[in-house]
């Protein structure tokens, strides 16, 4: 590879007002967002010695509350990228737990990389990672050689524009706005609310009721380390209304169980399976939740985004090993069929999963929502099986 000027690990901020630049060195690969698809991409990418920039729009500190189960594939995926231990062992944590402790990794290496001098008798250092917080991905253009991508100091508005030979799109789905092609809607949407409070449990395990008459669930899980409680609550599909009335209801609960503050603003999210109609074919790979978003209820979606992003990674790595232009176009397009047929086989389980959701309801205590109390909540026989059955066995920590 080609040694090229490179910007420092941590782009300072682009004067206001500044000209779009003309464009930049080369990289081997730009990811863009650091979402848990985007940081395993980025941190795959550099150990398998790319020259990697990776930016996001946002600031460096996560703060999503979701509940997430960490699957096998993912767990497998993160060994490989030196965390192993992500879930001590257990099936759920917080995707802001995931997201910070794989972002507190990409930091590191964007460090070490910059700042470490060559040692003695060492192999020299890989290539470094750049590190672009609060920058935006603007304007996309893939061309037959590179991509040609803008990107914006999100606080100040300046704008440069860079060149690398593939793009990792770990944006969710940001990019179609942007004209990329747009997932289609592939199944029916239901609304979801989840938030989390710092009121202790007073229960063990995930406690829950439906209500009989709207077959709404509502559900609390007792975070990591019984320090708080995350709550779910989940409309069927099709069910007509609306958010604001959904959140103003759901904060009524919280009030009802002494929950407190939530740690977020509520908001209901209708969470409807979303899929790009066929692979990519250029040299801007998608991943993770820009591919597809599958139903929350398959609680899938972050363990995908993480293994997709090694896959892309991985991909890449291997395309630009090839000889030739045509072979490098061959092993990404590759790369591409296997990650969206990942999501394919995905969209279809989570369309499974909402139609047994009237039969997954009929396991949980009946109440009247929202006029509920902390005794109407309790867990369903057969809880455990059930996971067991359907998301595999308890991760090992190794
Ligand atoms: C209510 C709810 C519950 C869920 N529960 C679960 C669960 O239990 N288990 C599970 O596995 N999954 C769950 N998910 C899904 C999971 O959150 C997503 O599938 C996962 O976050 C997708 O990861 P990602 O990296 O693809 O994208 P995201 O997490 O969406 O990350 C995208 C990143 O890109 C950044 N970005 C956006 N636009 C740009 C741009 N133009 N330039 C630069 N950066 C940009 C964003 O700021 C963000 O950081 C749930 C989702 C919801 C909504």
């Amino acid at each position: 590879m080609t040694a090229l000027p490179r910007p420092p690990a941590t782009t300072p901020a682009l004067p206001a007002g500044a000209p779009a630049e003309a464009p930049q060195p080369l990289y081997d690969v730009l990811v863009a967002g650091l979402g848990p698809g985007g940081c395993a991409a980025a941190l795959a990418a550099h150990a398998a010695g790319l020259r990697v920039l990776a930016v996001e729009a946002r600031g460096p500190q996560a703060t999503r509350s979701q509940l997430v189960l960490v699957r096998p594939g993912a767990q497998a995926a993160l060994c490989r990228l030196g965390l192993p231990d992500i879930t001590e062992g257990r099936r759920t944590t917080t995707i802001r737990h995931v997201e910070n402790r794989l972002r507190d990794a990409i930091a590191t290496a964007a460090e070490a990389g910059h700042h470490s001098p060559p040692t003695p008798g060492m192999p020299p250092p890989g290539p470094p990672l750049d590190l672009c917080w609060h920058t935006g991905v603007v304007a996309v253009a893939p061309g037959p050689a590179d991509v040609q991508v803008t990107l914006r100091d999100e606080p100040g508005g300046a704008q440069r524009t860079v060149s690398a030979r593939h793009l990792v799109d770990a944006t969710g789905g940001r990019l179609e706005a942007l004209g990329r092609p747009a997932r289609q809607r592939a199944g029916p949407g239901h609304l979801v609310i989840t938030a989390e409070y710092t009121a202790p449990p007073w229960f063990d395990g995930i406690v829950g009721v439906r209500d009989p008459a709207t077959h709404e669930l509502y559900l609390l899980f007792p975070t990591w380390g019984r320090a708080g409680v995350i709550a779910y609550f989940d409309t069927p599909p099709g069910a007509r209304l609306d958010g604001a009335t959904l959140a103003r209801r759901f904060e009524a609960i919280a009030g009802q169980l002494a929950l407190g503050p939530p740690r977020q603003p509520v908001e209901a999210i209708d969470v409807y399976q979303r899929r790009l109609a066929r692979p990519s074919t250029d040299r801007v790979l998608p991943i993770g939740d820009a591919v597809g978003n599958v139903d929350v209820l398959l609680g899938a979606g972050m363990s995908w985004a993480i293994e997709d992003g090694v896959d892309a990674a991985l991909g890449v790595a291997a395309a630009q090993r090839r000889p030739s232009a045509a072979l490098e176009m061959a092993v990404t397009q590759a790369t591409g069929a296997r990650i969206f047929a990942r999501h394919r086989a995905g969209s279809l389980r989570g369309r499974l999963m909402l139609a047994v959701r009237p039969l997954l309801e009929r396991a949980w205590p009946r109440a009247t929502l929202p006029h509920i109390g902390r005794d109407s909540l309790g867990p369903p026989p057969l809880l455990w099986p059930a996971v067991r059955f359907v998301f595999g066995r308890r991760p090992r920590a190794t």
